[in-house]
């Protein structure tokens, strides 16, 4: 599909959109098909990422989708060394549609660039949720059932070689469990045959400075994983 198709495609769902939600019509930031098109480092490149993104913008599976702005499907490389998983977007997040583009996703931006990592390069960024929870509250089980089969999906197309799992939300949800990020942190696991590691959420890390530590720890874990693949 070439960047004017999938810009009409994107009008059509934006419709769709609009008029399931009450027929309101509702300002939505353009994504740049153009730049798309030619850079590999955006979600919307890749065939079947195109695919699971554009069912994500249409989804009302969950109530999330009545008190969201944008939904946030993942953005990254298509055959990334690391896929990154959060919890689901925040305010500036649901604002642009992006994952990971506050505070905190400034932060993860760093915490990936000191192993070799980042989202232009080697990795993908996804969540556990696709759309904001109102006032950041964890999202209830409901809402992550309903969002796991993306990235699910994400996960089959993507083929990561390993999982960071961001907090405990996450890391949570991955692993099916209800153990604390403490316990869950610091060793790899095991997601269906895939290696798995989870860490602190980089929101954690600019209230609590000690957490840095250990998270650092777990980075370095993953780097000598990657080995010498990982490079920016
Ligand atoms: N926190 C998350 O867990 N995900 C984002 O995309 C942004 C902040």
């Amino acid at each position: 599909m070439n960047a004017e198709e999938r810009a009409g495609l994107w009008r059509a769902l934006s419709d769709i959109e609009d008029w399931v939600s009450g027929g309101a019509r509702h300002e939505r930031p353009r994504p740049d098909f153009e730049a798309a098109a030619s850079a590999p480092g955006r979600g919307l490149s890749g065939g079947g990422l195109e695919a699971i993104a554009a069912e994500v913008r249409a989804c009302r599976a969950c109530p999330l989708a009545s008190t969201r702005k944008n939904p946030v499907p993942g953005e990254g490389v298509q055959s990334p060394l690391v896929l990154v998983v959060g919890e689901g977007p925040g305010a500036e997040e649901d604002e642009s549609g992006r994952p990971f583009v506050g505070p905190a996703g400034r932060l993860l931006d760093k915490m990936l660039a000191s192993i070799g990592l980042s989202r232009e390069t080697n990795c993908y960024i996804g969540n556990i949720v696709k759309c904001r929870p109102p006032r950041n509250r964890d999202p209830e089980s409901l809402e992550r059932e309903a969002c796991m089969p993306f990235l699910r999906r994400q996960i089959e197309v993507l083929n990561p070689r390993a999982i960071l799992c961001l907090g405990r939300v996450a890391a949570q949800a991955l692993l099916g469990t209800t153990q604390g990020i403490g316990s869950l942190r610091g060793s790899f696991r095991d997601f269906e045959g895939r290696k798995l590691i989870a860490t602190y959420h980089p929101s954690a890390l600019l209230r609590d400075e000690e957490l840095k530590r250990p998270a650092w720890e777990d980075l370095k874990k993953l780097r000598e994983f990657l080995g010498a693949d990982a490079r920016p």
